[in-house]
């Protein structure tokens, strides 16, 4: 046990959640994390793990204990080659993304699909459904094969699909509602190069190729795009495991990134902050500047992109067909109300998956995530595009900011209920509670 604080206060990245909890443990193995819940769960306590604190939401949050497990990040085992090259392999539960990407590429491995930032742990990261973007690729969580965790009672216990699979559901993406995960085994595939292309686009031709098989959504491995309020542009990026883009050096992408994506980025937000009026103009300079790349590097350098601004963020997945109309009522409601949002709206795609709580469980997939600078006031804009997304069958991401709660979540997720049952009685004292997950899930105690 590294350190013990009973005053250290914790806050998320993005300075939207704080929490004072009454102790704050580093714990660095399993079965001291199995010691300190049955002591808690003696005397009635409550405990959290945090990530890397990179959600928007105060998923970790606690003023009960909050426990950091970074020490828990080694490589355990790495199986058996299957027939596709793919490998299973354990790694402690607190490993960063980038940390486990680096470990993998020494395996020869990789993870098939990965979001927009490596910082956060594997275990925050599945908790909360974190996902990436392509038509026919699943969230983080879809590539758990097994976890371990200690449970409720401080025993260790292993669940996977076919052993214990209800309380694999949960523990794999369910805000570490039904105990501490400890290991997690992930389906790896063999390391990969991806070509990427990035360019600005007209958005209404993005837009009508939402549906073609050879368009950008359907005909590239992964595709993105970010489009500026008050302009019709669309910087788009496509990704593809057969393309044939010059590799482009570490050094280079990350000159671009840090004077394009950050440092100009920072001065335009300021700007738009010291003189919101200005913000349509500089948005449509700042569409204009867009320019066209295209490079190669290893998949995970290229599916992440450094993210030095600081900002909030709320996304919600919808159905793929709801897409068009759901984007025209947000750009038209920024545009009608004159809002300042220098910040792009982020859009992404994913497969149906059959997880649980997966905000893509059973629906091919449209994610639009509205950011806002961080000295901006963001809460009249969430509100509008959470009402907007609500009317289009919307679900927020869990680690982001929204504001629903159980009750109107129940619909939106045909086996609510199931997760509620096993959350009860995985944790019926409700140990691993904390104000977050009995909004969202509803109070066990
Ligand atoms: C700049 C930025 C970019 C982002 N990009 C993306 C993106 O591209 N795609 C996307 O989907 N999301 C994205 N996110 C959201 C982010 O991936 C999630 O919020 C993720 O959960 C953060 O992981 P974390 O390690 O920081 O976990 P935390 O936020 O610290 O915790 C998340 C949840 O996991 C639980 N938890 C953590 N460790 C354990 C454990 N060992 N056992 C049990 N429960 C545990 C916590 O208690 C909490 O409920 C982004 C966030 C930021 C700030």
């Amino acid at each position: 046990m590294r350190a013990q604080n009973t005053h250290q206060n914790w806050q998320n990245w993005a300075g939207t959640a704080h929490a004072s909890p009454a102790r704050t443990l580093w714990l660095a193995s399993e079965q001291k994390v199995a010691g300190l819940v049955r002591a808690e769960a003696e005397r009635g306590g409550r405990v959290r793990v945090a990530g890397a604190g990179h959600s928007f939401s105060p998923a970790a949050a606690t003023d009960g204990v909050l426990l950091h497990l970074d020490r828990l990040d080694e490589l355990q085992w790495v199986g058996p080659a299957a027939a596709d090259g793919s490998r299973l392999v354990r790694v402690g539960a607190g490993i960063r993304l980038h940390a486990l990407n680096r470990l993998l590429a020494e395996q020869g491995l990789a993870l098939e699909n990965l979001g927009d930032i490596d910082a956060q742990t594997i275990a925050g990261a599945v908790s909360t459904g974190t996902h990436g973007t392509g038509a026919r690729m699943r969230g983080l969580a879809d590539q758990v094969h097994a976890v371990r965790m200690v449970d409720a009672t401080g025993e260790v216990v292993e669940a996977d699909r076919q052993h214990r699979s209800d309380l694999f559901e949960m523990a794999r993406l369910g805000l570490g509602s039904v105990g501490v995960l400890t290991a997690v085994t992930l389906r790896c595939v063999p390391a990969f190069t991806l070509s990427a292309r990035e360019e600005p686009r007209p958005l209404g031709q993005v837009l009508e190729a939402l549906e073609d098989p050879d368009g950008p959504v359907w005909g590239n491995d992964h595709f993105e795009f970010y489009c500026f309020p008050y302009t019709d542009i669309a910087l788009t990026k496509a990704n593809n495991r057969d393309g044939d883009a010059p590799a482009m050096s570490k050094w280079r992408r990350s000159i671009d990134d840090e004077v394009l994506s950050n440092g100009l980025f920072e001065v335009t937000n300021r700007l738009c902050t010291a003189v919101p009026a200005l913000t349509p103009k500089v948005n449509k300079v700042a569409a204009r500047a867009l320019s066209a790349r295209s490079y190669s590097a290893a998949s995970d350098e290229v599916f992440v992109t450094p993210r030095r601004v600081r900002f909030r963020e709320m996304e919600y997945a919808i159905p793929f067909e709801a897409l068009v109309p759901a984007l025209r009522a947000v750009n038209s409601w920024v545009r009608h109300t004159r809002e300042a949002v220098p910040f792009p709206i982020e859009v992404r795609f994913a497969a149906a998956d059959d997880m649980w709580l997966s905000t893509a469980q059973g629906r091919q997939t449209a994610y639009v995530a509205v950011h806002q600078y961080h000295r901006l006031p963001y809460a009249r804009y969430f509100r509008a595009v959470e009402d907007i997304m609500r009317g289009h069958e919307g679900r927020p991401h869990w680690g982001k900011m929204h504001r629903r709660k159980a009750e109107d979540l129940a619909p939106a997720y045909p086996q609510f209920a199931d997760a509620q049952r096993v959350r009860a009685e995985a944790d019926p004292q409700g140990l691993f509670a904390n104000e977050y997950t009995d909004r969202v899930f509803g109070p066990v105690r």
